[in-house]
């Protein structure tokens, strides 16, 4: 079999998630699962946070019905709520909580008459200017919706812009609008996602939302005690399948990005786009090779892609090579470093891995 297999720690992902846990003691935290889990398998990674997350957060109710059709009955936030009124039958019956960002939504809501009050997450547009409510809004709706047959526990939630940045300007701006409010209304509050959660205490609400740290990610600019904590959840993990010598001023791959600068060796892997591993990973983008570190070299391919490994001469074909995560030897390769040499986030990488990669739990 094609030696190429995404490994998905599911103590690791408890360990995050208590860790978010116990950055935000006064908080509850809603694990945020949607997109598959950012590609880890929102079922497994769900099952395995069952009695101890006290509710899933997923982007529409497609994932959230999945999650009930696997036997999870832990409350589910639809957080971006519903896309069409004739979802509130299955709101209904699924006990699903909703997000309400716009005023169709909020008329759908109350023109349904549900079998019991559905819990509602009023959104605050507090500077995102992407999906919610202005701030001059939610007094009216808030007095509206609490008064409503319809509505069950309210919350007030936002999303911040900038949480993860050095510069916290923007992000105090944004926590100041939200917070003037909930005090105004004596609304629960849930503003903190991952950077948040590790960074600002002063942002901790009722419910707490963090994604991408449970996976491991670190999601901030400049790392803190705190985010050092965390440990990858999912591995990529590959072999050597071919080895080449090449002389100096050789090139390597598409286009020849790559030239060899002296006489080189080069690792062929299994891994390449069509398995979801990034085509923009640059010359010099870190790879663990029998777990120790080595560069990419040349485009990358639809099924494989190049490394140097002229400084290790004990590879083999057969070797060990992790694209991130945790290599046998215990090395670690965080996927945001990789996602530096990629020009992007760990986000589009790890939601990124395609169905042709088979996701193994341990
Ligand atoms: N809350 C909402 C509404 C989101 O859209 C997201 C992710 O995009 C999160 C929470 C989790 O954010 P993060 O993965 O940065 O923790």
């Amino acid at each position: 079999m094609r030696p190429l297999v995404a490994d998905i720690d599911l103590a690791a992902l408890c360990h995050n998630y208590r860790h978010a846990c116990a950055c935000a003691p006064q908080s509850r935290s809603v694990a945020i699962i949607k997109a598959d889990a950012y590609g880890h398998g929102a079922i497994e990674c769900a099952k395995a946070l069952v009695g101890e997350a006290p509710a899933f957060g997923v982007a529409c109710i497609e994932e959230a019905l999945a999650l009930r059709q696997a036997g999870i009955d832990t409350p589910i936030v639809l957080l971006e709520g519903i896309f069409s009124a004739d979802e509130l039958a299955l709101v209904d019956e699924h006990g699903f909580w909703i997000a309400v960002h716009s005023a169709w939504q909020v008329e759908a809501l109350l023109s349904f008459a549900p079998h019991r009050p559905i819990p509602v997450w009023l959104k605050v547009d507090s500077g995102m200017h992407r999906l919610g409510f202005a701030p001059e809004e939610i007094e009216s709706l808030w007095a509206r919706l609490s008064q409503a047959p319809q509505v069950g526990e309210l919350v007030l939630m936002s999303h911040f812009a900038s949480a993860d940045a050095s510069d916290s300007g923007y992000f105090e701006i944004q926590l100041q609008r939200i917070v003037a409010l909930a005090h105004a209304l004596k609304a629960p509050l849930s503003i903190a996602n991952s950077p948040a959660t590790l960074a600002w205490p002063v942002a901790h609400g009722d419910w707490n939302r963090p994604g991408i740290m449970l996976y491991g990610s670190d999601p901030l600019e400049v790392a803190n005690a705190s985010s050092r904590d965390l440990r990858p959840v999912m591995t990529l993990r590959s072999q050597v399948i071919a080895l080449r010598d090449l002389a100096a001023g050789e090139p390597v791959g598409y286009a020849g990005r790559w030239r060899a600068p002296r006489p080189s060796r080069i690792a062929v892997v299994a891994a390449g786009y069509g398995d979801g591993y990034d085509r923009h990973a640059q010359d010099g983008t870190p790879v663990l090779v029998d777990g120790q570190r080595c560069t990419i070299a040349g485009k990358v391919s639809m099924d494989m892609l190049t490394v140097d490994v002229t400084d290790l001469p004990e590879v083999r074909i057969g070797s060990e090579v992790v694209l991130w995560g945790r290599a046998a030897n215990g090395t670690v390769l965080s996927v945001d470093e990789v996602a530096n040499g990629c020009d992007t986030i760990s986000y589009t990488l790890l939601t990124g891995i395609l169905p042709r990669v088979p996701r193994r739990y341990l």
